[in-house]
């Protein structure tokens, strides 16, 4: 859920190089029917788009299964996806106020649908390939 290639530390405070690359992926990550928001995220979300929290929760948000998460529209690639996502780019529209849960994902050095979806190009000799997920 970030679409920038990130450096994690290790605990001597080291920086670690990850083992996948956003920039080369479709944003598979920001299709996930859950993506929980926070109060914190949705203040974060009123703030960047100068509007009440209240409408901030109504707009972008709704209730699933009992949490509060983020909404989806139609997506040309995979069937739906985050309503922030650049559905061209494959990039998040509010990268500064995206929510927590997406700041560290995939919370590891590696993402396994990278590694899935490197897997598949190598084998179709197709740096573009992208699988139905
Ligand atoms: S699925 Fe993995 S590689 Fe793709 S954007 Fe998300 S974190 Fe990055
Ligand atoms: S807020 Fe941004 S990073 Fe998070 S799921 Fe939506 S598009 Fe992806």
């Amino acid at each position: 859920m970030s679409r920038v290639p990130k450096g994690k530390t290790s605990s001597n405070g080291r920086a670690l190089r990850v083992l996948y690359n956003c920039g080369k992926c479709p944003a598979y990550c920001c299709t996930y029917d859950r993506v929980n928001v926070t109060r914190r995220d949705i203040t974060r979300l009123a703030a960047h788009f100068d509007i009440s929290y209240e409408a901030a929760e109504r707009r972008y948000t709704k209730i699933t299964s009992g949490d509060r998460v983020l909404k989806h529209r139609k997506d040309h690639i995979f069937k739906k996806a985050c309503v922030f996502l650049d559905q061209e780019k494959r990039q998040c529209t509010i990268y500064d106020g995206r929510p927590t849960v997406c700041r560290g994902y995939p919370y590891s050095l590696r993402c396994g649908y990278y590694d899935f979806l490197a897997s598949e190009r190598r084998r179709q000799c197709d740096d573009e390939f992208i699988p139905d997920a």
